[in-house]
């Protein structure tokens, strides 16, 4: 299954594609926005440059982008299939990866904008792993600390209210064609989540479900 998760900034996507892919056999969950991040912790000349952007909100030039992509796809753990999570963000991206794969799905996680920012203004992220949290429904069980590996649970700098709406400005304008785009194609999927409550879990259990998968 090679497939990509669609979804606005605090849709959950990169929570559930994460959970997805050990259900479908184990495949990753390639994420260009963790990707990046751990090319700006790493002190690497892509983060360094990549830094300035994603703190605006902005996006990263493509041809960056796609090159981290292209080695990432080529490890022998995506031999099998991948969810992609961040990727492609725009058409140029979008005909790029066609030029390598053959996508089987892409999937819409639809979710209206009152509860997208209640996660985001409420999202922390574990500054060692990446694990992902929520003030409101997914607290780490001591405040401040992973409960995976204990490192330090924090706020994302583009997660802050004027970055937030650069993004979702982006969102807009860039990565809505792309959904028309693979509707077009015919293999979009949606998937609605439009109450706080509901878990990741049931989420993935909806993916599954419109994926045609037993999960
Ligand atoms: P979110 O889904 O919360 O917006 P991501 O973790 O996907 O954030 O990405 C964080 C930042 O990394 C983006 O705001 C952008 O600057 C950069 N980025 C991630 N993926 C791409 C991409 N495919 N093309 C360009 N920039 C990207």
């Amino acid at each position: 299954m090679r497939m990509i998760i669609f979804g606005p900034q605090g849709s959950g996507k990169g929570t559930i594609a994460s959970r997805l892919g050990a259900k479908l056999g184990g495949i990753p969950h390639v994420s260009t926005g963790d990707m990046l991040r751990d090319e700006v912790k790493r002190g690497t000349e892509i983060g360094k440059n990549a830094a300035p952007i994603m703190n605006q909100g902005g996006l990263v030039p493509d041809s960056v982008v796609n090159k981290l992509l292209e080695d990432r796809l080529a490890k022998d753990d995506a031999k099998n299939g991948f969810i992609l999570d961040g990727y492609p963000r725009n058409i140029t991206q979008a005909h790029e990866l066609e030029t390598k794969y053959k996508i089987d799905a892409a999937v819409l996680l639809d979710v209206p904008v009152w509860l997208l920012l209640s996660r985001l203004t409420n999202r922390r992220v574990c500054r060692k792993c990446g694990e992902v949290y929520n003030l409101v429904n997914l607290r780490p069980k001591v405040e401040g600390v992973c409960d995976k590996d204990g490192g330090e649970v924090y706020q994302r700098d583009d997660d802050k209210e004027e970055a937030i709406k650069e993004r979702f400005a982006l969102y807009e304008k860039v990565t809505m064609p792309l959904i028309e785009y693979y509707r077009k194609k015919g293999i979009l999927k949606q998937v609605t989540c439009d109450k706080l409550e509901t878990t990741p879990d049931q989420n993935v259990a909806a993916m599954l479900s419109v994926l045609g998968v037993e999960g």
